[in-house]
């Protein structure tokens, strides 16, 4: 059954890919590229940055002796950015250790920074044919439904099972192809809701299928809720230049250039809470209008709050982290990504839009 289920998957794939660059390539370092993007992007969203990315670093070595501030920049708009940040460490470790070669096997692959099984499979079969699966969750939707497996797929003994059968049924000849196959089939045929069972090439050996219910594999149900904090930004303008501060190097949006501000308090509003922060900087300042709302949700908490523009009612003396950015820096530099659009075009024409 193996055999044949390879065998369908490949036929129906040299015909039904979606031609998208991610795919027409067996570069071990774009591989690496593309599949850091799509770990938390879907493919078409994450095209256009696969392809600026490889356009700005062209080679390993270009990526390893960029500065971070140049990665988080081509990456600004993605999200995750420990995925950017772990790729240039991969990278520099792949120029210190393996002579600049992305190395073939999944057991060095596994030691790069960010690689888990997933990448380390997928770039040893997609770029050196080494015959080992690469289970993403589309492919791992599509396995549940074939063999009919319930359960958490993702650890203990439902994930050792998954892999077993993955293992088994990764064929010698094409298995990059064949590992492509099988998620672009989760990604385009064998989709949660509705799935097109009518033109799927393993429709015959689906065990869901033959049980007329293939929504009800893998029936895992997982409701994450993210906590909500509120947030204040200020634009504060000077001479066609605006205040930004670098944040933190750890934590949300590590190292990005943002406007000044951050969480706010809970007995306090947005207004109030920015005057907390600047005269923690020893800074007095004006709050006027709000300009947009904060809506944004990262992985662990939302973010729900406002942008005002203020006026410093003193000086404020910059330095490494503090800056009055022109629009060469805005150019250069990683800015918090919903913030930029508060930050392009002239600001004469800014309207208060969302509030
Ligand atoms: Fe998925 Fe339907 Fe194909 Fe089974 S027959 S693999 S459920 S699309």
């Amino acid at each position: 059954m193996g055999l044949e289920i390879a065998h369908h998957l490949k036929e129906w794939y040299r015909t039904n890919r979606r031609d998208l660059a991610f795919r027409r390539t067996r570069d071990p370092y774009a591989i690496l590229v593309a599949e850091a993007i799509l770990q938390r992007t879907r493919m078409v969203a994450g095209l256009p940055y696969y392809e600026r990315f490889l356009a700005r670093f062209p080679t390993i070595a270009d990526l390893a002796n960029a500065s971070e501030e140049e990665v988080l920049r081509a990456w600004e708009g993605l999200g995750f950015y420990g995925r950017a940040r772990n790729l240039q460490r991969a990278a520099i470790l792949i120029l210190s250790d393996h002579g600049g070669r992305v190395p073939e096997q999944v057991s060095a692959l596994r030691t790069l920074p960010g690689v888990g099984d997933y990448t380390a499979g997928a770039v040893a079969s997609i770029a050196f044919g080494v015959p080992v699966p690469a289970i993403d969750g589309n492919a791992t939707r599509v396995l549940a439904r074939v063999f009919c497996l319930r359960g958490d797929l993702s650890r203990g003994e439902g994930r050792r099972r998954l892999l077993a059968i993955a293992e088994s049924l990764v064929p010698a000849t094409e298995p990059g192809m064949y590992n492509q196959a099988l998620m672009e089939l989760g990604a385009t045929v064998c989709v949660p809701r509705a799935p097109r069972c009518p033109v799927c090439p393993v429709q015959s050996m689906c065990g869901a299928f033959a049980e007329g219910r293939a929504e009800a594999y893998p029936n895992v149900r997982r409701t994450t809720t993210v906590p909500t904090v509120r947030v204040a930004f200020a634009l504060i303008e000077r001479r066609g230049r605006v205040l930004l501060m670098q944040r933190p190097s750890r934590g949300v949006l590590a190292k990005f250039w943002s406007l000044p501000g951050g969480e706010v308090g809970a007995d306090e509003d947005e207004a109030t809470g920015l005057r907390r922060m600047f005269s923690l900087k020893g800074v007095s300042v004006r709050i006027d209008e709000p300009l947009g709302r904060v809506e944004h949700t990262f992985s662990h908490r939302r973010w729900r709050g406002l942008i005002l523009r203020g006026r410093l009612a003193g000086t404020i003396r910059p330095h490494a982290d503090l800056i009055w950015a022109g629009p060469e820096d805005l150019e250069r530099l990683p800015v918090v990504p919903f913030q930029r659009r508060f930050l392009e075009g002239p600001r004469s024409s800014r309207r208060r839009s969302g509030v």
